[in-house]
């Protein structure tokens, strides 16, 4: 380990786009200080434990597992040990409106070949301009550029990453996943267009129109071998329980229950932030020498408060609204699940209606003895995409929140036996249980959204136009899920590690 003690860092929040950044940092050697306000580590990654059963917040699936994948990488270099996962194989089932038989997202590349061409004929010159696509960017995205570069530093990191089939996605950079159905001819190819809506939206936050065509080439293409999905043994939990064993063994320290109120600067550069200690209401100026913050760009915004740079504020408040999640948790007796049921599935029932606002369902069920309910049990956890000003203006949020779960088990009730006997317990988050338990504003998840105008390149930068304060998690480059948030926590620690060695 180095010794860069002299230069202390403050990290908000302890999601897992800040933990890793605070475990990283201290095995590098740097004085860190990590506060959560919430009571648990993990963020919209945690886990909740009711009557036997363990829920999972919000992420199910990971991605970043296998050798050279990203929360492989950091756990090697942190040597703390990989959770033990299961391969999550078909990543996914999806069930369009009025179908019963699932298009399965199987993992082995061959057999997901097979499957997506007997579901959408004549598509194939499609997936193999997106499979190129990703081979480009998955080659150059694990030689660690800084996307976007706001410094000659960064642009150094960017240039070295690039090879010359990188430049092979540069005709793309300006295309959406709409554009290339079009060239193709698959436009009106509902059953293709619905199926990359409802995927897309999961990862990018919108649909298959708005997407750019070079994020959707590797969210469509991680599932598969050598990458894929793993469903983690236990509970989510274990990848926070693990960084934050890395961060106490370096000599780190993590408060939970500690909220920051206010990043401080001076001189356009930061010195520290607020504190206040949710038990004793204690609240004190914390100096830093970098802070990092890991929430979202319009959480970033308020926390500067009068400090932020006019044009960046501006920039943020432009920004599209972002969706909320309405999850509904439901332990259950295994009676409830069907033989042979996926782990992981998504149902869209009207092809006139929204994705999201229950029309859509994602679907994550647990197997027995995978950790997170007794024997014979099983949970389901079901969310969907939800506007997070309906909930916030609703007159009668506890009626809306009562009908909301109402539908989505009726929903859920063609699929899996739901009644009175088969469901244990269940209990429903909404935006605002999101905005409550991870301090999210208005209780958005998943990022700002993988449009042209806000993906990779022309994102928000990990580097804040306020000096040495840093920006982790999904509202920046790759973007939502807990192997993007990763690689953001990567960024910034070789960032400071560039400014202090
Ligand atoms: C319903 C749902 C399903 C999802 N499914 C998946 C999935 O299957 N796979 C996947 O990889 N991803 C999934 N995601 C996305 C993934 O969970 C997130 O992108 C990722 O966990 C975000 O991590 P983060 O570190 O950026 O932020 P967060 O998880 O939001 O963590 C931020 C942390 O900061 C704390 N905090 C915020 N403000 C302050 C403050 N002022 N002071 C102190 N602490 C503060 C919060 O308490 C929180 O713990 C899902 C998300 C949702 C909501």
């Amino acid at each position: 380990m180095q010794s860069n003690s002299s230069r202390k860092v403050v990290v908000v929040g302890a999601g897992i786009g800040g933990l890793t950044a605070a475990a990283l940092l201290a095995h590098r050697g740097y004085e860190v200080l990590a506060l959560d306000q919430a009571l648990v580590p993990g963020g919209c990654a945690s886990t909740f434990k009711r009557q036997g059963f363990t829920f999972d917040v919000g992420a199910t699936q990971v991605a970043g597992l296998e050798p050279g994948g990203i929360h492989h990488r950091i756990f090697t270099e942190l040597a703390i040990e990989l959770p033990v996962a299961t391969d999550c194989d078909p990543a996914c089932a999806v069930f369009l409106p009025g179908e019963t038989e699932p298009i399965r997202v199987w993992r082995d590349p061959e057999q997901w070949k097979t499957e997506r061409n007997r579901q959408f004929p004549g598509s194939e010159p499609f997936w193999q301009l997106l499979k190129d696509l990703f081979r480009y960017s998955w080659a150059f995205q694990s030689r660690d550029p800084v996307l976007p570069p706001r410094n000659i530093w960064d642009l150094w990191q960017l240039t070295k990453a690039v090879r010359p089939d990188t430049l092979l996605t540069l005709p793309h950079a300006f295309s959406t996943v709409g554009d290339a159905l079009r060239t193709f001819g698959l436009t009106h190819d509902r059953r293709l267009h619905t199926f990359l809506d409802l995927q897309l939206k999961l990862y990018s936050q919108v649909d298959a129109d708005e997407t750019a065509l070079l994020y959707a080439a590797t969210a469509l293409s991680v599932s598969q071998a050598p990458q894929g999905l793993f469903h983690l043994q236990g509970s989510m939990q274990v990848l926070s329980d693990r960084l934050v064993e890395a961060l106490n063994r370096d000599c780190g320290r993590l408060l939970m229950r500690h909220t920051v109120e206010q990043i401080h600067t001076e001189a356009g550069r930061t010195t520290g932030v607020t504190i206040r200690n949710q038990k004793t209401g204690e609240t004190w100026i914390e100096p830093a020498d970098h802070v990092v913050a890991n929430v979202t760009v319009q959480n970033l915004v308020e926390l500067l408060g009068e400090a932020a740079p006019e044009g960046y504020r501006r920039r943020v408040d432009k920004l599209p609204p972002a969706s909320g999640a309405f999850v509904i948790y439901l332990g259950v007796d295994r009676a409830a699940i069907p033989t042979d049921c996926p782990p992981h599935l998504q149902f869209l029932y009207d092809y006139d209606g929204a994705i999201g606002e229950n029309n859509s369902l994602f679907v994550s069920v647990s197997h027995e003895g995978d950790g997170r309910a007794p024997s014979g049990k099983a949970t389901i956890v079901a969310s969907s995409f939800t506007d997070t000003g309906a909930w916030k203006n609703s007159g009668d949020y506890e009626g809306m929140k009562q009908r909301y779960a109402a539908e989505a088990i009726g929903k859920l009730g063609r699929y899996f036996t739901l009644t009175p006997e088969t469901i244990v317990y269940q209990e429903a988050a909404t935006p605002q249980t999101f905005e409550r338990f991870t301090a999210r504003s208005e209780g958005m998840v998943g990022g700002i959204g993988q449009r042209i105008p806000t993906f990779g390149p022309f994102g928000f930068a990990n580097r804040t136009p306020v000096q040495n304060l840093w920006l982790v998690g999904d509202s920046t480059h790759p973007g939502e899920g807990t192997a993007g948030v990763s690689y953001s926590a990567l960024t910034v620690v070789r960032q400071i590690e560039a400014l202090t060695s």
